[in-house]
């Protein structure tokens, strides 16, 4: 069982201001800023982190916010909604808060049997609250605002829109083991039984729609977890075997990855729960101050310079 991929581990997309990403997601959607860091690739852009308490793994949205970043569009070959589980009836309270603070919503709908709200943050990328079928017991980060009887619970799903689903379908069931769930329309539902929560890929097949373009309000990768780097390494190995490039294993200060590109364009990581966010900070002063890699903390100094304030 704890060899096998378990679910999502996190999400990664592009914003611009990063004060008005930080507003948006630890005060109207009451999610914990888990850690304010920079790219690892390019220290002068903040890395910021948004999860439960602790930062558990299929909790973890990240943003790279580049302040004057060009809007991206949505399209094939990327993940194009990120699913949050709910508790039942908090629809009423979001569509409240929604309306407060101008968050351009639908109203809900369904699929496959379980209802959903779609919205979006300040930059254009697409989310959804889902009341999943099987209530989700994990525990929720409360906020003076919003506590646990309607917080979200974690991600419920993603979807990707891909031109054809069959090699990125043939990964997930073949190498990630996910099975084919259910299936309506050109929607297709894919699960793993390795975990409860944090468990569903949904692939949307749209042959004729334009190749998404990276920029602001669009996602830029999505993480799967495994237990440690024993694991990590058998699926690189696993991976390879299958045709595809895969990097080497990286050290993300907070877990280890790898990155490839699926057949159908997606770019996908598959990172560890070790060391997880305690391993610079306690737990109750996650998020509270700028934490550098070991490689960057003697350029502290001119880092911070550069970087936009939050508050
Ligand atoms: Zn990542």
């Amino acid at each position: 069982m704890e060899n096998r991929i378990l679910g999502l581990h996190h999400i990664t997309a592009i914003a611009r201001k990063a004060k008005k990403n930080v507003d948006f997601y630890t005060k109207v959607l009451g999610l914990r800023l888990l850690k304010k860091t920079v790219n690892f690739d390019d220290p002068g852009t903040y890395h910021l982190y948004y999860g439960d308490e602790r930062g558990s793994a299929g909790t973890i949205l990240t943003f790279f916010p580049y302040e004057d970043a060009r809007r991206g569009s949505a399209g094939t070959g990327m993940a194009t909604n990120i699913g949050y589980s709910v508790p039942e009836g908090s629809f009423d309270f979001w569509i409240d808060r929604f309306e407060k603070h101008n968050v351009i919503y639908n109203k809900p709908s369904e699929k496959f049997g379980e209802q959903y709200l779609t919205f979006l943050d300040p930059d254009g990328l697409k989310l959804e609250l889902v009341i999943p079928k099987n209530p989700d017991n994990r525990l929720a980060w409360e906020t003076d605002e919003i506590k646990a009887n309607v917080a979200t619970k974690g991600f419920h799903s993603v979807t990707l829109t891909l031109r054809d689903i069959k090699g990125t379908a043939a990964v997930l069931t073949d190498v990630f083991g996910y099975t084919l769930q259910e299936k309506s329309g050109n929607r297709y539902r894919y699960i793993t039984d390795a975990v409860e929560h944090a468990a569903i890929i949904d692939l949307v097949e749209l042959p004729n729609e334009a190749r998404g373009i990276g920029g602001a309000g669009t996602n830029h990768h999505i993480a799967f977890r495994v237990k440690d780097e024993e694991t990590l390494m058998a699926f690189r190995q696993k991976v390879a075997k299958a045709g595809l490039n895969i990097t080497e294993k990286i050290d993300r200060n907070y877990f280890y990855s790898l990155y490839f590109r699926e057949p159908g364009g997606v770019l996908f990581e598959i990172a560890t729960d070790n060391p997880g966010f305690g391993i610079d900070e306690s737990w109750d002063q996650l998020g509270s101050s700028l934490l550098l890699p070991p490689q960057y903390e003697s350029h502290r100094a001119e880092i911070e310079a550069v970087l936009p304030s939050l508050d």
